[in-house]
Formats: structure tokens, sequence, C-alpha cells
């Protein structure tokens, strides 16, 4: 299913499917009308549809943003938190946990 969540919109009948009823319409990331194929619809829980140039923009900037994260300029640390609640069993690492419960 989730290969229908995630759409390239290159015509009315894609954009119809996609439930966008104007290409006045809005895109999220750039706020100008969507206005020009082709578009591309999030699967995101909330359905959202991008310019498909603005969709490369946004998951480029997540992708920088995850490399800043587990990669930091100096001078900062990594920061790191791998916890597990302790009520929650630890079926995965076993013996091997890193906080040792
Ligand atoms: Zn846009």
């Amino acid at each position: 299913m989730r290969e229908e969540r995630v759409m390239l919109i290159v015509n009315d009948d894609h954009l119809r499917r996609a439930r966008v009823k104007s290409l006045d319409e809005w895109c999220p990331y750039c706020s100008k009308a969507l206005a020009a194929y082709p578009l591309i619809m999030s699967d995101e829980s909330e359905q959202n549809v991008y310019h498909a140039a603005c969709a490369l923009q946004l998951a480029t900037e997540i992708l920088v943003d995850l490399f800043t994260f587990f990669h930091p300029p100096a001078p900062y640390a990594p920061l790191f938190m791998l916890t597990q609640p302790s009520s929650a069993p630890n079926r995965e690492g076993g013996d091997y946990a890193l906080n040792g419960s």
C-alpha cells in the first residue's frame, strides 16, 4: 500500500487522486502556487503535495540536518542518547544491552 501513497503527479487525473482541487493551492514548502507539473505527494500522515523540486530540497535539508546531528562541527561533540524505558524488557540487546539492564 505504501507505493500508492507516494505519488508523482504529472496529469489532472493524478491531481484529483491526490485531492488537489486547484493548481492555485500552495506548496507547503515554498508557499507558491503549485501551478505546474511535475508535483509529488508526500507519504506523511497529513497529505501534502509539493513541487518536485521543493520535495527534493526538503529531502536534502533533512539529510543535511541528519548529517550535522551525527557529525556536528567543532567544537560541538556528538550527542547520543541510547536509553530504554526501564519498564520495557530488553529483548534485542540481551546481555549486551548498553545500559546493562
Ligand atoms: Zn514549492
